[in-house]
């Protein structure tokens, strides 16, 4: 299996875990209700996740992927790769990509 598809199959299998109940209160999504990515999670450790970045200027809050702008002065907030948990706004994983 690539690493790509193997990338994949991790993602989709962490995203079909997470029921969306657990995501939303009366429709609506608080991140900062969300439970913090464990490391030793299955996707944390697929994508290699560190809760502090030992790679120089790229941070989760940074990530493009990290979804909640108004998060990115807080200690934490929600990334698209793990849905209804939290990352550190100093982590960082392999599939980092600067917001433009
Ligand atoms: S995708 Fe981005 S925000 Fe999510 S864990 Fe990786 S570096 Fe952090």
């Amino acid at each position: 299996m690539t690493d790509r598809r193997k990338f994949l199959s991790v993602v989709g299998a962490g995203a079909l875990a997470v029921p969306v109940s657990t995501l939303m209160k009366d429709g609506v999504a608080f991140a900062q209700d969300l439970p913090m990515v464990a490391t030793d999670d299955p996707t944390a450790a697929a994508l290699q996740y560190v809760e502090v970045s030992a790679v120089e200027g790229a941070y989760c809050k940074d990530c493009v992927l990290f979804t909640d702008v108004t998060k990115v002065e807080e200690p934490a907030g929600p990334c698209a790769l793990f849905p209804g948990k939290n990352v550190t706004a100093d982590g960082w994983c392999i599939s980092y990509a600067k917001r433009p």
